[in-house]
């Protein structure tokens, strides 16, 4: 019997996914997946597939679904048996669908969709309050606030929010996580799929539920 755990993430930005990913990348050891870096990767490489995506992205098209998706499976084969974490992707109730087919067809199913929920105004607050030096060194104004207002403790170079941090920004970023991704929590929970943590507790509470979660699940799969 199989005890593969094939996961999909959601949540908005700055709910601490990417945290989430890493820690569980380790106690697991599942492959993290992140769409837009595999998408990346597959471009600087100039991998078949890289320059089949190419084509569209130089056209200002979107790469179309069915080569992401032989992105992922192709992944999936490489380094998967034991399962899988897949963040960025679906994005879609379509792509959902199709994603679940390609898995299905293989033999294999989805173990779970992890979804890492925070408050817009916890996540505003989160993002908005980054301040970064040209060296990537992060701070944050009210949970880890530099020595000295505006200047990097680690290079003492100055300190500033990034255009993808501003207000206007992240705001745009959640109206849109909100349009792409309700339908999706919608869809997973009527599989009896879904999975949710309070991305508001703190990075540890937030790994450690989400670790208890996904053994119990690993040990349903192997009853
Ligand atoms: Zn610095």
């Amino acid at each position: 019997m199989s005890s593969e755990l094939n996961l999909v993430l959601l949540g908005p930005p700055g709910a601490g996914k990417g945290t989430q990913a890493t820690r569980l990348r380790e106690d697991f050891d599942l492959p993290y997946i992140a769409t837009g870096d595999m998408l990346r990767e597959h471009r600087q490489n100039g991998t078949d597939l890289g320059k089949e995506a190419e084509k569209y992205m130089n056209n200002g098209d979107l790469v179309p679904d069915e080569l992401v998706i032989e992105m992922i499976m192709e992944e999936i084969e490489d380094k998967g048996d034991d399962g899988f974490l897949l963040d960025g992707f679906p994005r879609s109730i379509r792509q959902a669908d199709a994603l679940g087919e390609e898995i299905e067809r293989r033999g294999r199913r989805l173990t779970a969709a992890l979804l890492v929920e925070a408050d817009d105004k916890i996540v505003l607050k989160r993002i908005t309050g980054r301040r970064m030096c040209s060296n990537g060194h992060v701070y944050h104004v009210d949970f880890d606030p530099p020595k000295h207002e505006g200047v990097c403790d680690q290079c003492g170079k100055p300190l500033a929010q990034r255009a993808d941090d501003k207000p206007e920004t992240v705001k745009k970023r959640l109206k849109t996580y909100h349009d792409q991704t309700e339908p999706l929590i919608e869809y997973y929970d009527e599989r009896g799929l879904l999975r949710r943590f309070d991305g508001s507790r703190s990075q540890s509470e937030v790994h450690d539920h989400i670790r208890a979660t996904l053994a119990t699940l690993r040990l349903e799969e192997r009853l």
